[in-house]
């Protein structure tokens, strides 16, 4: 068996006569970041939100650790290790930042409000709460309104959110989106230091950060991997440079 954390095997799914991921087979190992890039339209979303469980594929499946959960909900594969953040951030705004890594580490099963007081005083989980805002640098933010924190510390508390339900592998569609530069940069560290902690399958356009982050890349067009490879291996594909990153990549 190789060392794959996540894999999908022959994954496609079709919207009317569009073929969005058309055979995808990746894999995410132990430690690597696995960067997915390609043209706007070309799947990238479409093939996450599959390995997520928010897309039924119309054939092939996904298997974390091992194991066939292409049946399976979106908070059983949360549950079976998969962390993940989103395109369109998931946090509550008007929550705090500690309320919003509470509600990551009940494992978003939408509790009543009125267990919210119970849930606040529950050492276990506050402790797990606490622990994933200092991992990701928030902790002296806890009590602070989300909607106060910059776009950065934002990502940062969605890295905090999917921590608390000790993650194995992470999904990350377009975490620099809306980041500036200076944003982005400190994003790429965090990162970087993450993928000991999880292996990250990364869709992002900022190639400044593909190119840094990346153990490999796979490349995407029009919902299937041309080309799978290094920073290197991928910068010198003729194949990609024509199909996607231009002469000036
Ligand atoms: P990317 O993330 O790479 O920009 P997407 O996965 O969002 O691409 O979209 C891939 C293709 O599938 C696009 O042509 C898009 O318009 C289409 N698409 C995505 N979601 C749907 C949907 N729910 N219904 C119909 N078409 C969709
Ligand atoms: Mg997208």
């Amino acid at each position: 068996m190789s060392d794959a954390v996540l894999a999908t095997r022959n994954l496609s799914k079709r919207f009317g006569a569009l073929t969005a991921t058309d055979d995808v087979s990746i894999d995410l190992r132990r430690g690597e970041i696995h960067a997915v890039i390609g043209p706007n339209g070309a799947g990238k979303s479409t093939l996450i939100a599959q390995i997520s469980g928010a897309l039924r594929p119309d054939s092939g499946r996904v298997e974390l650790r091992g194991r066939d959960v292409t049946g399976d909900s979106t908070q059983a594969r949360a549950r079976g290790g998969l962390g993940r953040t989103f395109q369109i951030s998931a946090l509550a705004m008007e929550d705090t930042v500690l309320e919003n890594a509470l509600l990551g580490a009940l494992g978003r099963s939408g509790r009543p409000w009125r267990f919210w007081r119970a849930v606040t005083a529950d050492r276990e989980l506050r402790d797990r709460a606490m622990a994933a805002l200092e991992r990701v640098g928030l902790a002296d933010h806890a009590g602070t309104r989300t909607a106060i924190l910059s776009h950065g510390q934002r990502r940062q508390l969605e890295v905090a959110v999917a921590l608390t339900l000790a993650p194995r592998a992470f999904l990350m569609d377009e975490p620099m989106a809306g980041l500036g530069a200076e944003g982005s940069k400190t994003l790429t560290t965090f990162l970087d230091g993450l993928r000991t902690e999880a292996p990250i399958l990364l869709v992002e356009h900022d190639m400044d950060a593909v190119f840094a982050l990346a153990d490999r890349i796979s490349v995407l067009v029009y919902g299937r991997v041309i080309a799978t490879g290094t920073v290197d291996e991928i910068r010198r594909s003729q194949a990609v440079r024509d199909a996607y990153l231009g002469d000036g990549a």
